[in-house]
Order: C-alpha cells, then sequence, then structure tokens
C-alpha cells in the first residue's frame, strides 16, 4: 500500500533530543526552544516567535490576546480544519462562516467585507496548499474596519505572498508542526506576532498567566499570576526534534517540489481533456509543495477514484467537511447556510500522497493508475 503520508526522519533528531537531555533541562523554553526562535527570526524575518504545542493552541492564544469575549464575531472560512474555528468559540464568539474563491479554496474575500458588523473583531484566513490568500486586500479591509486578522498558517512553511513569507502579514499568524505539515515535531506549532504592542503580553499567556519571564530575567524577585494563560509551550525534547528537522528544510523542500511537479506534468494531459483540474498557482503566490490536489466532475467520480486507488494498493483521500455544515454549528443554529465554492471543494476536490520519501515511479504509477481510471 502506498500511504497517503510518512513522516520523515532527517536522522539527525536522535542525536539532539540526547543533546536536549544533556543539557539537563527538558520541560521547555530552553536551549532548543530558542535555536528554534532564531531560526524562524532568522530565515523568514518572524520577530516575535512563540512555540506552542500546536497550531490549534497558537490560535487559542491569538484569540486571548485579541481579547474574544460572549458576542464577539470572528469571519473564518467554512472550508478549513476545526481548529481554526475552535480557539475562537471557546472563548465565546460567534463564528462566522465565508465561502472560498471559486477558483481557489482560499476565502472569498469580496465576501467576507460583506460579513463584516459591528460586532467583527477578528479575521481568520487560512493560506490552503501553502497558497497565499490576497493578504493587501485582507489587510487593507481590516484596517478600514480595525479587525484583527490572524493567519491560520498551518500549511504555510516557507511560503510567500509577494516578496514576503506568509506569517509575516497579519496581526498573529499559527504554524503546524503536526506530523501530517511538511516540517513536524510530531505535534508541534508557533505562534507569531507581528503587532509588537502584543508581545509583552505573549510572553505571560504563553506561561500559564505568569511573569515567570521576567523573573528569569530578574525583573521581579518571583513569579505570579498575572493574566490568563495556559501552558501553551512544548517541551525541549519536541524543540529538539523540530530543529532537526528545520536543519533539513532546504532538502524537504527540494523533495516535496519534485514529487508535485511531477505530478502536475504527468497529469496535465487529463486537464486539457478535461477530466480534472489542477491548483493554479497566481503571480503572488509562491508554492511550498505542502498539498497535491486534483479537482474532480463530482463527488460520486470522487470517491469512485478513490475507491480504484485503493484496489490499486494507493491512498487518498479528501478533506474538509465544511464547518457551517458541521453536526456543532448544525445543532446550534436553524438558518441553514449555503456556501457553494466550500460545498463543492468538500465534494470534488482529492488530495495525492506527497511525502518526502515517495519515490517517482510511485508518483508515475499514481498517475497512470488516474489516467486508465478516466479512460474506462
Ligand atoms: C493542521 C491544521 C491545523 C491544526 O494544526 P495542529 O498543529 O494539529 O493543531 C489548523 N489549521 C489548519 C488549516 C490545519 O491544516
Amino acid at each position: 500500500m502506498i500511504p497517503f503520508n510518512k513522516p520523515y526522519l532527517t536522522g539527525q533528531e536522535y542525536e539532539l533530543i540526547e543533546k536536549a537531555f544533556i543539557k539537563g533541562k527538558f520541560s521547555g523554553n530552553g536551549y532548543f526552544t530558542d535555536k528554534c526562535h532564531r531560526f524562524f527570526k532568522n530565515h523568514f524575518g518572524f520577530s516575535n516567535c512563540f512555540l506552542t504545542n500546536s497550531a490549534t493552541s497558537a490560535l487559542e492564544m491569538a484569540s486571548l490576546l485579541c481579547n474574544i469575549t460572549d458576542g464577539d464575531e470572528v469571519i473564518i472560512p467554512s472550508y478549513t480544519f476545526v481548529s481554526t474555528a475552535t480557539p475562537f468559540a471557546l472563548r465565546g464568539a460567534r463564528i462566522i462562516f465565508c465561502d472560498s474563491e471559486a477558483k481557489s479554496p482560499n476565502i472569498d474575500v469580496q465576501q467576507l467585507e460583506q460579513l463584516i458588523t459591528q460586532k467583527t473583531k477578528a479575521i481568520v484566513v487560512v493560506h490552503y496548499a501553502g497558497l497565499a490568500c490576497d493578504m493587501d486586500t485582507i489587510m487593507e479591509i481590516a484596517n478600514r474596519h480595525n479587525i484583527f486578522v490572524i493567519e491560520d498558517a498551518a500549511h504555510s512553511i516557507t511560503s510567500s505572498y509577494k516578496d514576503s513569507f506568509l506569517g509575516t502579514f497579519g496581526h498573529f499568524a499559527a504554524f503546524s508542526f503536526h506530523e501530517t505539515k511538511n516540517i513536524s515535531s510530531g505535534q508541534g506549532g508557533m505562534l507569531v506576532i507581528n503587532d509588537q504592542s502584543m508581545v509583552e503580553r505573549a510572553e505571560k499567556i504563553w506561561i500559564k498567566g505568569t511573569n515567570q519571564l521576567e523573573m528569569l530575567r530578574g525583573n521581579v524577585p518571583k513569579y505570579e499570576w498575572v493574566d490568563l494563560g495556559s501552558n501553551f509551550y512544548p517541551s525541549e525534547i519536541t524543540a529538539a526534534l523540530l530543529f532537526a528537522q528545520l536543519q533539513k528544510i532546504e532538502f524537504i523542500q527540494s523533495k516535496r517540489k519534485l514529487i508535485w511537479e511531477t505530478y502536475y506534468k504527468q497529469l496535465q494531459n487529463l486537464e486539457t481533456k478535461e477530466k480534472i483540474k489542477l491548483p493554479t498557482i497566481r503571480d503572488y503566490q509562491s508554492n511550498n509543495y505542502h498539498i497535491f490536489y486534483i479537482l474532480c466532475a463530482s463527488i460520486s467520480e470522487r470517491n469512485d477514484l478513490i475507491d480504484f486507488l485503493k484496489q490499486n494498493n494507493v491512498l487518498a483521500v479528501f478533506h474538509y467537511s465544511p464547518l457551517h455544515s458541521s453536526p456543532y454549528i448544525q445543532n446550534k443554529s436553524t438558518n441553514k447556510l449555503v456556501l457553494p465554492n466550500a460545498e463543492n471543494y468538500s465534494k470534488t476536490l482529492l488530495r495525492l500522497p506527497l511525502f518526502v520519501d515517495l519515490e517517482l515511479n510511485l508518483v508515475s504509477k499514481i498517475t497512470s493508475l488516474i489516467s486508465s481510471f478516466y479512460k474506462s
């Protein structure tokens, strides 16, 4: 069976984890956490980084920093993972769902502006497959209405919009290092803060709502409970694992690029014959090869293709169930929202296996299986 995903190990993980043990402080906010923060600052220009246990918890920090409270409205795309929503729902926000564009799974910016009300406090945008949302337009709208922008950059490591890395645009950005993402520490994430005025408070929220960092800097004699917060930071073992992966980021990206481009080349003629659609990359987007997807003509065709691939030992998967039609939201609301583009991606999008160790001859096997499916 060709799996959908297989976590990649660089080989340096064991050595660095052992080093974390030798350093003698494993609980977090130590040597490797600092190394990772510096890496992100130097390579991507992220000025304020906070490693977290997941992208979900990075978004929970952002939600606390925005002071989300009962009755606030937060606009998100419906076509996304549940973690884009829950950190804001947890703080009492009403989640307002926006459709995707017809031409890409990213949020429809025109509809987004129409959804803004007096109660809107934040917008969360998802750069689907690491392909940037139109950040100039989104930031212009948000600034005009005085609303926070949070980039759900879970897919987006190394990607850029125009000349800047994703994660440098919103007031906040959340990255994921979950095993299914390009760079992985098993579970892991990071909050990037671009609004300098939020950093001091974030340091407290990060460490259980205490001023422990102030104590470590020698500014206060003991640390105390000073704000809301939680235990958001990862252990040094996780940070060491992440740092090992970061050392190989160029290699990882070059392998993923090769696989992505092989899929694209070998499937192009099916697109020419109008059997499937392939992702399009706009001038303002760069590709980080996080996801390779195709769009089928219908849900039945997509599901038949999944079955056909499975019979031939290939695991291809789809996502997401649009959040506006999730059981949690449906049970709470009486009016049935219709978001045709989100629903369409949910029904027709298919993700193909993409991981560093996937050999190109297997990519060719997968594309010929897809071709033979469309011949019959
Ligand atoms: C993976 C993912 C998340 C959650 O990341 P975790 O690190 O698992 O919490 C959030 N948003 C999107 C779009 C994702 O793909």
